[in-house]
């Protein structure tokens, strides 16, 4: 079944007429447009994508809806077409429209027409990929690593994160990536206690942990690892830290497989560092899905009730910060499997000292 035809299912389960679709990840899954202006109505049996004159040439290549061009608003198009229709009750994403276009949607609707919020329903679908977009994100993990790798022959400790951070995302072009899938993290000594540290000016130096967190867009689908470095031989505090986060990832990556929860995956990787003494300093969820977003549904935390399926994607990263010291995360992407999962990231996980 296409995305199209497996939301067409879904309407008459809303009863809803139509359903317009404004973020761009949804309007790309549902019929190709890559563009950044787009708007996506669909009904049953119908989809028209409308998009302005830049792209006339591109949504002709790309898209499988029907295409029309338009100057101005977007939305005031998709309103004309809606009240030709007639539809009654029309679906749209509440999450992902910006107030003033909702505003203009609903001024815009003629007296029988009425709209309804659903949230993350081509989300929900998202989640469990097709082959083809298994075969990109497959693709993507390993033009990243083959990044991660080519960069770290350049490695000197003299080097800024930010002179590290701009190698791997040139790397990632040159192996056939699109973009970066996110701003690539690289981080030195304490800043690695930052879950989220931006690159800075700050020298790699030596005797000390260097996080890297990246991921490649290609094909329009994102990657995701996180390696850790040793600048210098390790400490005993840091190679005990090391093994207990590694533990937990390996605890994470055993615990996934069809019909178990991604709040089993969580929890897992939880306990195992709770049993090192480190559950204080794991201060995020243990992964999340990805595929045209580098976030996406599910999230692999500890309240979150979905239930793993074949063909998820999901990341598994748990970590440990200790604030003025360093912090510790091992990430990989995997594959949900009917028998458990694959490991697509080929990266080795032994601390690569340098
Ligand atoms: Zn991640
Ligand atoms: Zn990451």
């Amino acid at each position: 079944m296409t995305p199209h035809a497996r939301v067409a299912v879904q309407l008459p389960e809303l009863k809803l007429d139509g359903l317009i679709v404004s973020a761009l990840p949804n309007i790309r899954y549902l019929c190709g447009f890559t563009g950044s202006n787009g708007l996506l109505i669909l009904s049953g049996d119908s989809a028209t994508l409308f998009t302005d004159p830049r792209y006339t040439i591109r949504a002709a290549g790309e898209s499988s809806a029907r295409v029309e061009i338009v100057r101005g608003s977007l939305f005031a198009a998709a309103l004309k077409l809606i009240a030709k229709k007639r539809w009654k009750r029309v679906g749209f994403e509440a999450n992902r429209i910006p107030y003033d276009n909702y505003v203009e949607l609903e001024k815009g609707l003629t007296g029988k027409t009425s709209l309804h919020p659903v949230n993350g329903l081509i989300e929900h679908q998202r989640m469990v990929k097709t082959e083809t977009e298994i075969g990109f994100i497959r693709q993507s993990v390993l033009t990243n690593s083959a990044a991660f790798d080519s960069a770290l022959k350049l490695l000197k400790p003299s080097m800024t994160e930010n002179e590290l951070a701009a190698e791997l995302e040139y790397q990632m072009r040159l192996h056939g990536a699109e973009k970066a899938a996110f701003e690539t993290i690289v981080a030195a000594g304490p800043n690695s206690a930052l879950p989220h540290a931006q690159p800075s000016a700050e020298v790699l130096g030596s005797n000390r942990l260097l996080l890297i967190d990246m991921g490649a867009m290609q094909t329009g689908y994102a990657s995701d690892m996180t390696r850790m470095l040793h600048l210098g031989k390790p400490s005993l505090k840091v190679r005990k830290l090391y093994k207990a986060v590694l533990e937990a990832q390996l605890a994470g990556i055993s615990a996934v497989k069809e019909n178990a929860t991604a709040g089993a995956v969580d929890r897992s990787t939880r306990n195992v560092l709770k049993a090192h003494g480190y559950d204080e300093c794991f201060v995020h969820s243990t992964g999340h899905g990805l595929g045209l977003e580098i976030h996406e549904a599910p999230r692999v935390g500890k309240k979150d009730k979905t239930v793993l399926k074949a063909g998820m994607v999901i990341t598994i990263e748990p970590g440990a910060y200790l604030e003025g010291f360093g912090g510790i995360r091992i990430e990989d992407t995997v594959l949900v499997t009917t028998t458990g999962c694959e490991v697509l990231t080929p990266t080795t996980k032994e601390l690569i000292v340098a």
